[in-house]
């Protein structure tokens, strides 16, 4: 085949070139840069041609850890990363920037800087997906095909759920870390806040870092002492769920941790209603229905959460819409050459960038495996640990698996309040992440 892709190119060139050529000599010279040109380009082509396409929507902590890993695995794949945002943010880190540690600049950097030479990356947003085509379109019409597929767009935050939240989100004293745009907002409120009741919630829906929702209220209750004010405010944590946290071993320790430090709760009720003009937050009780009404003077709302809507609206979307995958292996469980791991995947673990760190690897082994024709027993454990920041010199280290059995790194017990843990949430985590993770080192 290549022999006469050349000869047809050579031929091609011959006649072409004879038209050109003052003399024999001339002739001959041109012929053979230009023949050369056309064979190397049919090789590129070809080349191009017989490598896998690989296609990964989202340069988020799942899509680009993912893709650097490829890209640092396998020279033979022609990758593409899809990912509208010009900046890259390092979540996790909103925590401590609500809690006044770290500016929000620290948590972002520019996308580019992750994108290696030779990767493609579209700088547009993923519309829909034709699976049978192997294709999906971008939001511009246009549509980019692949060979496989890395699914990885993340959790969509439904701010417009809770009625009065847009208009007065960012004032009035109501403010969440699960925005860039007002996160710092956080730290303004708790820090001025001289008296009065601040509340934080916890939704009804499936959300990211599900232990955020409580850490912004150990270091508001903290600044309340640090500030001489903490007698005159009552802190309260008003959740939708059933209690402080899913595991039996961290949940016994942060219960005695908020006895401790007089912190009320109130389970079972969801955030439905905010006033922010009168500051009052309205509650649904989960089993009457009945609505309860809490003046508030500092309110951190963790939005409810879902699945982005293009993924909901997919022919990859499970029932409940989140990207339909095989929970060991990350495989989808109807189109076989997709894959997806992080917050948008309907692995059934909580949706953290640490779990993303044990789902990264079984996804590239798996989806290197199906690339190769062969099979793996690499599986993914459901792995998935939460630093529970307690205060600004401490932290319980929660690490468990799907069924919520402990599975802890250090040879300690982890749910005791630790200054070891809390550093390792504000430096060495974010330097792995940043360092490692970032550059596809799991
Ligand atoms: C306040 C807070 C505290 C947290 N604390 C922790 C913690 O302590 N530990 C921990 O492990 N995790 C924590 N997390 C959770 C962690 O950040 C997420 O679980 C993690 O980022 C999930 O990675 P992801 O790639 O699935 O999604 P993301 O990192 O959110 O990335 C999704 C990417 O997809 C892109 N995208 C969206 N739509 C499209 C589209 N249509 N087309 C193409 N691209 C699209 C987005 O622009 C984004 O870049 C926290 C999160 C928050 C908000």
């Amino acid at each position: 085949m290549v022999i006469w892709e050349l000869f047809s190119i050579l031929t091609l060139t011959f006649s072409f070139n004879y038209k050109l050529a003052y003399n024999c000599t001339d002739f001959l010279e041109l012929s053979w840069q230009k023949g050369c040109n056309g064979l190397l380009l049919i090789l590129i082509k070809k080349d191009r041609h017989m490598k896998k396409k690989v296609v990964i929507v989202g340069a988020g902590t799942a899509g680009l850890s993912v893709m650097r890993n490829l890209h640092r695995k396998r020279k033979d794949l022609d990758l593409t990363i899809i990912e509208p945002s010009d900046t890259h943010y390092y979540q996790p880190l909103w925590t401590l920037v609500g809690g006044g540690v770290f500016p929000l600049s620290k948590s972002r950097r520019p996308m580019k800087d992750f994108m290696p030479q030779g990767v493609t990356w579209i700088q547009k947003a993923v519309a829909t997906f034709q699976p049978e085509q192997n294709e999906l379109t971008l939001q511009d019409g246009n549509k980019v095909s692949y060979d496989f597929l890395v699914v990885a767009p993340g959790i969509q935050i439904d701010w417009n759920k809770i009625e009065g939240l847009t208009e007065t989100l960012g004032k009035n004293g109501v403010c969440t870390n699960y925005s860039k745009d007002v996160v710092e907002y956080t730290w303004q409120t708790m820090k001025n806040l001289k008296g009065g009741r601040a509340l934080f919630t916890f939704p009804n829906t499936p959300i990211k870092c599900a232990g955020a929702p409580q850490k912004v209220m150990y270091l508001a209750e903290e600044t309340f002492r640090n500030n001489k004010v903490r007698d005159k405010v009552e802190v309260k944590f008003v959740s939708a769920g059933g209690g402080i946290f899913g595991v039996a071993k961290y949940k016994a320790a942060l219960e005695k941790v908020i006895a401790k430090r007089g912190i009320n709760t109130l389970y079972g009720h969801n955030l439905v209603k905010i006033d922010g003009l009168n500051k009052v937050a309205t509650f649904k009780n989960n089993e009457t229905g009945d609505l309860v009404e809490e003046a508030f003077d500092m309110l951190h709302v963790t939005p409810p959460m879902s699945a982005p809507d293009f993924i909901k609206q997919s022919p990859l979307a499970n029932e409940a819409g989140w990207v339909d995958v095989n929970k060991f292996t990350t495989q989808h469980n109807k189109f076989s050459n997709i894959y997806s791991i992080g917050d948008a995947s309907s692995l059934p673990n909580s949706k953290t960038g640490a779990a993303v760190r044990g789902q990264g690897p079984v996804l590239v082994a798996q989806l290197l495996a199906n690339i190769d024709g062969k099979t793996t027993d690499v599986k993914y454990t459901g792995y998935a640990s939460c630093p529970l920041v307690t205060s600004r010199s401490s932290c319980i280290l929660a690490e468990f698996d799907y069924d919520g059995k402990p599975m802890e790194t250090f040879p300690f017990n982890q749910a005791k309040e630790r200054y070891s843990m809390y550093l390792l949430k504000k430096m060495f985590i974010p330097f792995m992440y940043w360092h490692a993770m970032m550059k596809g080192y799991f």
